[in-house]
């Protein structure tokens, strides 16, 4: 089941709570106060990353949303020049 956040109107600190995809609640009570807190819309916590495949996901985004950092602008590397086999190219002018 996965964890549904909820924001009570009160000001109260947000929470979370398991519900079944199926039918998710659009108000839960708050932990704190007891009054109805409204659910937050927000990508579900499907998992707790316990895995490797979530591990190695969570890794490749991290790595995507904080980029290593540079001193200088990465130089482009030119790509080697053509070179041609054909011996009749030899007696073309050259530049
Ligand atoms: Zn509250």
């Amino acid at each position: 089941m996965p964890l549904y956040k909820f924001r009570c109107a009160q000001g109260c600190p947000d929470f979370t709570e398991q519900h079944p995809i199926s039918s998710p609640p659009d108000t839960a009570a708050c932990v704190q106060c007891g009054q109805p807190a409204r659910r937050m819309i927000g990508a579900p916590a499907l998992g707790s990353g316990a895995s490797s495949a979530m591990r190695l996901q969570d890794t490749t985004r991290a790595t995507a949303d904080t980029p290593a950092v540079v001193d200088r602008i990465p130089q482009r590397k030119r790509p080697p020049a053509p070179v041609s086999t054909n011996p009749l190219h030899r007696k073309l002018p050259r530049p």
